[in-house]
């Protein structure tokens, strides 16, 4: 007789996003002619720029004809787009082989499916908020143990919030993998080279493998600040880095991403290259390539134009940020992140729960947000807005807020 995967009756997240709308679609019925501004989304709204647009008519064009026509490409991506990927790294002063980096359909799928070249038994760690694919990931893999009192008894929770500047101090115990996601999304703070070098450190002495996802790192301006895992000393023997085109370049529709499993990466019970190898085994076997069509836009993205034209669209989702900022701190309400991320994160205001502030923000200023609770425990009493958006709902959103939220 055939039995399910009882760990999916444990997950939790689903909620969050079916109780907005719910919410949403409760309060539209009873105020039919109200406008409502949707800033709890975190998808891009901006057209390709053209060099890109162009790479990926390329993609289409080649299938056309005999001689470029291509079927299945190879699992691990396109060598001329791992080429393009380790030139951009390299330029950046990060030297990796192609043989390092695996072309995916995006960050999302890569961050779900590491986990599973770990063992069963593996000890997770996660930031506390953070995106919950690698909480729930990891509860379908049958890690985490029950929901009690609203956390999984077998994850480690590392918190962040205002007390730490939204970066975690080092796990206590036996940690075998930990996912830290920076620029964060919910909190929308990044980690400096020295918070990560302390993770590093502590995943080296203790054979722990962080994975960093760094999806959002193109939002971040300040130079001081580590893009990619690889800046801190060290990092290629304990850390994969998971990254992404979809906010970087508008392909969130259009799926691409790529992972970073060096070399010289090395688990307790394995030899260098070992865990390169297994991924490959887990590409190989589940994966048959990403579309050769978004490659080749991926391959104009990373031309020297084409990460100009990128640029411009992530200035303009800045831009929103500034103003979102801006507008709420000048409400006096405590405001963190969206500086070199595109998530504001704020503190609600007068002791309110997240819940509590999301009914508030929609009722007096029609504005849809994400409550904090939603990204785990210490997302509590905290809130997140999105700078993905068309400049007139912001700016709307904003002078709504700042014209009608009763403090
Ligand atoms: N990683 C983080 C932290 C995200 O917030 C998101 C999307 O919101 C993703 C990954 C998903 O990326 P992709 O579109 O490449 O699957």
């Amino acid at each position: 007789m055939a039995k399910i995967n009882n760990n999916y009756h444990k997950l939790q997240n689903n909620y969050l996003f079916r109780e907005i709308a719910k919410r949403t679609k409760a309060f539209l019925e009873t105020h039919p002619d109200v406008k409502i501004y949707k800033l709890g989304i975190g998808d891009t709204t901006e057209p390709l720029p053209k060099i890109v647009i162009d790479g990926l008519h390329r993609g289409v064009e080649k299938l056309a004809e005999d001689k470029t026509y291509t079927g299945y490409g190879d699992e691990q991506g396109n060598s001329s787009l791992r080429e393009a990927l380790a030139e951009w790294y390299k330029n950046q002063g990060i030297s990796l082989s192609t043989q390092e980096i695996f072309i995916s359909d995006g960050a999302k799928p890569d961050s779900a499916n590491i986990q599973s070249i770990f063992s069963p038994d593996s000890a997770i760690a996660v930031q506390d908020p953070v995106y919950p694919v690698y909480v729930d990931t990891n509860v379908i893999a049958g890690r985490t143990g029950k929901f009690v009192n609203g956390r999984y008894r077998k994850l480690i929770y590392m918190s962040c919030t205002k007390e730490n500047n939204f970066f975690p101090t080092l796990p206590e115990g036996n940690v075998d993998l930990i996912y830290i996601c920076s620029p964060n999304n919910p909190t929308g703070t990044v980690a400096t080279k020295r918070q990560l070098q302390t993770f590093v450190d502590y995943a080296r002495e203790h054979k722990a493998i962080i994975i960093f996802d760094a999806a959002y790192s193109m939002f971040i301006e300040d130079k001081k600040l580590p893009r990619s895992i690889f800046e801190i000393e060290g990092a290629k023997e304990c850390a994969i880095e998971i990254s992404s085109f979809s906010k970087w370049a508008g392909f969130t529709g259009v799926r691409l991403g790529w992972s970073v499993i060096p070399m010289d990466l090395v688990a307790e019970d394995t030899r260098r290259g070992e865990i390169n190898a297994l991924w490959n085994r887990r590409q190989t076997t589940m994966f048959n390539g990403a579309s050769n069509i978004a490659q080749e836009g991926g391959l104009a993205v990373l031309r020297t134009q084409g990460q100009k034209a990128c640029q411009k669209i992530i200035d303009y989702y800045m831009k929103n940020a500034w103003i979102i900022r801006d507008g709420l701190e000048r409400l006096g309400l405590e405001v963190f992140g969206g500086e070199n991320a595109p998530y504001i994160w704020l503190k609600t205001p007068n002791g309110l729960t997240s819940w509590e502030f999301f009914d508030k923000l929609l009722a007096e200023a029609y504005v849809v947000g994400t409550p904090g609770s939603g990204f785990g425990p210490h997302g509590e009493g905290y809130f997140r807005l999105s700078a993905f958006g068309r400049r007139e709902d912001i700016t709307k959103a904003i002078k709504s807020i700042e014209k009608s939220l009763e403090l």
